[in-house]
């Protein structure tokens, strides 16, 4: 059986350190941020999660980013005149 042509995809995107869903830098390897933040949101919804695990490297670079982007807007205010 010959291998699907979206499996080939997949693949050679995970082979460059791209996004498996949207061709974007992957940050684990496989989906970059946001996709890796949606995964984990559709898979609490199957498992039925009442607890986060705070500690987990996708909630880190959530944190890291808005960190980045809250220091980028303040910046941004306080350059205007
Ligand atoms: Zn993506």
């Amino acid at each position: 059986m010959s291998e699907s042509r979206q499996s080939k995809w997949m693949k050679a995107h995970i082979a460059q350190g791209l996004c498996t869903q949207c061709s974007e830098p992957s940050v684990n390897g496989i989906f970059c941020l946001r996709h890796f933040i949606k995964r984990r949101e559709l898979m609490r919804r199957i498992r039925g999660s009442k607890k986060r695990y705070k500690g987990a490297y996708s909630y880190n670079l959530q944190l890291a980013q808005r960190t980045a982007q809250t220091l980028q807007a303040e910046a941004m205010v306080s350059g205007l005149p």
